[in-house]
């Protein structure tokens, strides 16, 4: 399949375009053969970058490299933690990762802006018989892939703690994107995934804090201090760790795109009626538009941006590669017209001048009869 050079890629809550120094980084992890455990240079070598990429990643969240552990992305950092527990709370917007690792769990509603009911939260904290504390956990992201909207996770954290609860936070879709720091937060557990800063898909980490567990499900060698075994992805963890270095001195960057997000926002709310934005006025990350034109399904809006060079997608990205209703939205109450919302979301190559391009076809494409 050919991707058009001159297209505009607005699908990076997905995935993010390779950053050229996680490139480097992975070219040069191709090397010679080299095997984090070995003892002899190429090991020690291997070991350098695989520890080097630890400091990177920790640098930009804020924590000490000791908390990190490697995985092979957020999808298992989600379950690796999540399946410790017998008990879990957690929002009805959770990614799949978290939403299907138990098959019963306490179920936290959020508002029509996103916004999750805390009281809720600590009416479920004050229930929990005491016998059940350690083996209950509640997981909440920190922001959604969908719509972009931030949760008080501080606050979260803070509740948790006080009711001697483990608290993990989903933050594959935070981490470079605002500035974070785990030194002064409550947060037990934290994922994190390298191909939405810009390094490979297949690496990811958990952050684990002191004094919290991570069981190996996996058996057999020593890894991660034992809490995940398998030889390291040694050219993942290397791109990982220099996608990590670039989006730390690149947070600047998406605080600029919301101002370009939100000028596109503005512009198609005053233009046009039957505009709708998901989460508007909640806080969001910066990158994130979830946005419905009345009468255009979707799928429809999908294919003509892609016709006029224009990368977007119908909600949240469907493995199968389907477009199904969003449990997101419908958990905002928005199911009527969760068919039309679809997800613009920039990244760190993102312009101020593709945002215009954006409103000027989204203008052309809702003017147009159905
Ligand atoms: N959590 C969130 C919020 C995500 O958006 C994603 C990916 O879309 C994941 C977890 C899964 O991460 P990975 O693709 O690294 O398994």
């Amino acid at each position: 399949m050919i991707i058009r050079d001159m297209s505009i890629y607005l699908d990076n809550n997905a995935t993010a375009p390779l950053r050229p120094t996680a490139i480097a980084a992975m070219q040069d992890a191709m090397g010679p053969p080299r095997n984090p455990s070995s003892v002899h240079g190429f090991g020690r070598n291997a070991r350098f970058i695989v520890e080097n990429a630890r400091e990177s990643l920790a640098m930009l969240v804020g924590c000490y490299p000791s908390d990190i552990v490697f995985t092979s992305g957020g999808t298992e950092s989600n379950n690796l933690v999540l399946a410790q527990y017998d008990h879990l709370i957690t929002s009805a917007i959770e990614h799949d990762s978290v939403r299907h690792v138990h098959n019963q769990c306490k179920t936290i509603s959020v508002d029509k802006n996103g916004l999750i009911n805390l009281d809720f939260l600590a009416g479920e904290l004050a229930a929990i018989d005491e016998h059940k504390k350690t083996k209950t956990v509640v997981s909440v992201m920190a922001a959604n892939n969908e719509t972009g909207v931030l949760q008080p996770i501080d606050q979260i954290a803070e509740m948790a703690r006080k009711a001697n609860v483990a608290f993990h936070s989903d933050m594959v879709q935070i981490v470079g994107k605002s500035h974070l720091d785990f030194t002064h937060s409550q947060i037990s557990y934290a994922s994190l995934s390298a191909h939405k800063i810009g390094g490979p898909a297949g690496v990811g980490a958990i952050l684990v804090r002191p004094g919290f567990k991570l069981a190996n499900l996996m058996r057999g060698g020593g890894q991660e201090q034992g809490r995940r075994p398998g030889t390291e992805n040694l050219i993942g963890i290397a791109g990982f760790g220099a996608a990590a270095l670039e989006a730390l001195n690149d947070i600047g960057h998406f605080n600029k795109m919301a101002v370009w997000r939100d000028e596109f926002e503005t512009r198609m709310l005053a233009e046009r009626s039957g505009i709708e934005v998901f989460g508007g006025v909640a806080s969001r990350i910066g990158n994130t538009s979830c946005i419905a034109a009345a009468g255009k399904t979707a799928e429809t809006m999908v294919m003509s941006f892609d016709l006029a060079g224009l990368a977007v997608s119908a909600g949240a990205a469907c493995s199968s590669g389907k477009v199904k209703s969003s449990h997101v939205l419908e958990a905002m109450g928005a199911d009527v017209r969760a068919n039309e919302a679809i997800r613009i979301s920039g990244g760190w190559a993102t312009l101020k001048s593709d945002f215009e391009r954006l409103a000027d076809v989204f203008l052309q494409l809702y003017k147009q009869p159905t």
